[in-house]
């Protein structure tokens, strides 16, 4: 600790938002604090599909911004859509100077895929399906050969410490439990997704949202809390996390088959390219009539599934299903968090001092549902863009502070059972009412299950509010969408005091 520098910049998290900013930010002397080792536990690191960019011939970044638009049903914000696609070409430059090594097509050109509602193929990919494992190897090859970087591994980020409302520095926990404060007026939250607050899912199973419990209780807005998608094609078993089923392999044309051999997605628009949500919500229904589902790669792919995607076969071949001649079976599970700390696209958040970059920010360029392959795109561009606005920005220095009480450990296995029953693909209101009860109590009484409940008890408010179905948050008791619908944007105590005042009227659980 004695070596870092005084008021260096922190940033939370090494996947690629956290990676990306650390970068840009050479030479300015920067901290990453990571949970475990540099660019492990991360989502970054097991992309499959790639990066959205609109490079072909026969694409722009506006026929990008259109299809993001469309799968973000209504509730986008455009300039951050626009700003983001418009930036694809310049981040995919950028990787590509840090070291990252894209496939190329017999032309030299780089290999564009097709993804689920995409009107074009844009999907920059790397080692097949092995994107985000060769996109971290360099990234994080790069930062370790960039001596302004300083490294605090198996470090945890427990709390965010602010004076008069801004930002002053951090507690960081080891592994061994010994905690440690560092001064800090700019720290960066690269923390990724909430996956792992659901017992199917395929993040990371140790992220359930802990950037989202940092920003909160230090006061910042949170949006869009209630979009979580859910990627309709997990490889189904009992395993967690799921193994990923990439959308690319529908893109080349496998087909979504129940048990009787009935093509369920052939009467639905888009088929299976139809948007994320919309294909989890037919699965769903099969599934909850006691039906299973699988994937026939075999005719479209057979024999080639093995080159093309290498990755995905291997898994498959580990549970004893051989994708060229087997029907492949999958149900969806917790993927992708649309939602989270309110960020501008500068990458700011509401309390001076915090950025936030990647899944845990919430820029509005998803609305309530992502397109595939636009997270990696955001990390990208928006870690670069923290790092121009923090390159800009007046050093502060951070007046000193004591420790706050020790956190007790982390527990979240009681708030998961709660979370896949309640705040699943589909969503009610005595559902949602049900699961605030169980959660309001362990938020208040700062236990064990306290900080992932805190993140569940956001969810489960914010769903309750949006008396509709949009996107990825679909209701069976409002199952169309409102005409004049608007993003939510809330601090943590006004989320609590919503809570107690659902609470408060039983007659709430079915309203
Ligand atoms: C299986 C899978 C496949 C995917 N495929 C694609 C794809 O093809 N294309 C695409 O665009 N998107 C894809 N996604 C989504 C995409 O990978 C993520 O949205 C993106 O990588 C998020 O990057 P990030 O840097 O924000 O977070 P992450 O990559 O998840 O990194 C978060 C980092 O924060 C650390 N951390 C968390 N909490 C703390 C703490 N309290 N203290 C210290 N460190 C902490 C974690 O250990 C990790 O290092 C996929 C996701 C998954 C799970």
């Amino acid at each position: 600790m004695s070596s870092l520098p005084d008021n260096p910049v922190i940033v939370v998290g090494s996947g690629l938002a956290g990676l990306m900013t650390a970068l840009c930010l050479a030479p300015q002397p920067v901290v990453v604090v990571t949970r475990a080792g540099l660019g492990e536990e991360s989502s970054s690191q097991w992309a499959q599909g790639g990066i959205a960019a609109a490079l072909g011939e026969d694409d722009d970044a506006a026929l990008h911004a259109e299809d993001t638009l469309a799968a973000g049903d209504g509730l986008c914000d455009s300039d951050a859509v626009h700003a983001i696609t418009g930036a694809a070409r310049e981040a995919i430059a950028t990787l590509e100077g840090f070291g990252v090594v894209f496939d190329r097509d017999g032309q030299g050109r780089l290999a564009l895929g097709l993804e689920a509602a995409h009107g074009r193929r844009r999907i920059v990919h790397a080692a097949g399906d092995s994107s985000g494992a060769e996109i971290l190897r360099a990234m994080v090859r790069a930062a370790r050969a960039t001596p302004s970087i300083h490294f605090l591994e198996h470090h945890s980020a427990e709390r965010l410490l602010t004076t008069d409302g801004r930002m002053a520095g951090l507690v960081v926990a080891g592994q061994d439990g010994e905690r440690k404060f560092i001064a800090a007026s700019r720290v960066v939250l690269a923390t990724g997704g909430l996956g792992g607050l659901f017992q199917a899912t395929t993040n990371p199973a140790g992220n359930f949202g802990q950037g989202i419990v940092l920003a909160a209780r230090a006061g910042a807005k949170l949006a869009d809390m209630e979009f979580v998608q859910f990627h309709p094609t997990a490889l189904a078993g009992r395993t967690r996390p799921l193994a990923l089923v990439s959308e690319a392999v529908r893109g080349e044309g496998a087909l979504l088959v129940n048990d009787r051999g009935e093509r369920f997605m052939s009467t639905i628009a888009g088929q299976e390219l139809a948007p994320r949500d919309v294909v989890a919500r037919a699965i769903s229904a099969e599934l909850a009539t006691g039906r299973r589902v699988f994937l026939d790669a075999r005719q479209a792919l057979g024999e080639r599934f093995g080159a093309r995607f290498p990755a995905i076969h291997t898994l498959c071949r580990a549970t004893g299903v051989d994708p060229a001649r087997d029907l492949i079976p999958v149900s969806p599970a917790a993927h992708y968090h649309m939602g989270g700390v309110a960020t501008d696209l500068r990458g700011r958040s509401s309390v001076p001092g915090l950025w936030a970059a990647g899944e845990v920010a919430c820029t509005g360029l998803h609305g309530a549902n992502r397109l595939a392959s636009n997270s990696l795109l955001e990390a990208a561009v928006m870690g670069q863009r923290v790092a121009e606005d923090i390159r800009r920005a007046p050093v502060v220095m951070p007046s000193f502070h004591a420790l706050p009480s020790a956190e007790c450990a982390v527990e979240d296995e009681a708030v998961r059972p709660i979370v896949s029953r309640h705040f699943g693909v589909i969503r009610h209101a005595a559902g949602l009412y049900a699961a605030l009860e169980e959660l309001l109590p362990m938020v208040e009484e700062d236990g064990p299950a306290t900080q992932p409940a805190l993140v569940a008890l956001l969810i489960g408010v914010f769903a309750y509010q949006r008396r509709e179905s949009r996107g990825g948050h679909a209701r069976s008791d409002f199952p169309l969408p409102q005409p004049r619908s608007q993003r939510q944007i809330m601090t943590l105590s006004e989320a609590l005091a919503a809570a107690r005042a659902i609470l408060s009227h039983p007659e709430a659980r079915s309203a």
